[in-house]
């Protein structure tokens, strides 16, 4: 089994670190998503108002990890240089719109339900190896099934418009934000900005 899709580049924070992530989910918090797959450069429609809201969470002093299940891949329907090209395009349009609008890091996971991956959402590998690349650390803060954990930083936060990405979240600990698909990040970053907690999550046992 391959691991999730690592896409990382420097990119420069406009104030000091505060040793938080923000995990954002892709499809339906930065870009419309779409029936079946975004499959091409092309097809990206940024949210409204996302370039600016990754940028105030920049400001606020968050580092910015994109986490994204994106099952074609495994489907055989296209491959990693076009999944790149798509990223590309992705960090191009939000600096285009605000120039502090970096992604530091877009954890890929190119399987399907069923593989027994442990990345695709609503499993958190994708957040826990983002996490220990970017804080350069192995350390993890994970529980799937037990009480909320601890999470690594008390601000890390998790914002998806689906129940998976909440369970991939809460395993973490992170603050839980839960967007309309068609608004996108915007709608909670004033929330997130201003310390109001986040949905909370409770998995079903
Ligand atoms: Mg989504």
């Amino acid at each position: 089994m391959d691991a999730a899709i690592c896409d990382q580049v420097p990119c420069p924070m406009p104030v000091e670190w505060n040793g938080a992530i923000a995990f954002l989910d892709r499809d339906g918090v930065l870009n419309l998503g779409k029936a079946g797959y975004i499959n091409s450069p092309e097809e990206l429609i940024l949210l409204d108002g996302c370039a600016e809201s990754i940028s105030a969470l920049r400001h606020a002093g968050y580092r910015i990890a994109v986490v994204t299940n994106q099952s074609a891949i495994s489907k055989g329907m296209w491959g990693e240089s076009n999944l790149k090209r798509i990223h590309s395009t992705l960090r191009s349009m939000l600096l285009a719109i605000d120039e502090d609008a970096h992604l530091d890091i877009i954890m890929t996971c190119p399987h399907s339900y069923g593989e027994g991956c442990n990345c695709r959402k609503p499993h958190p590998g994708m957040l826990i190896q983002a996490s220990q690349i970017l804080r350069n650390s192995s350390h993890s803060s994970f529980d799937w099934w037990g009480t909320k954990p601890q999470p690594i930083n008390p601000l890390d936060l998790m914002v998806g418009d689906r129940g998976t990405d909440m369970g991939a979240g809460w395993a973490i600990g992170a603050r839980l934000f839960k967007v309309d698909a068609h608004t996108g990040l915007s709608e909670v970053i004033e929330r997130i900005i201003t310390g109001e907690d986040g949905d909370e999550f409770k998995p079903v046992n």
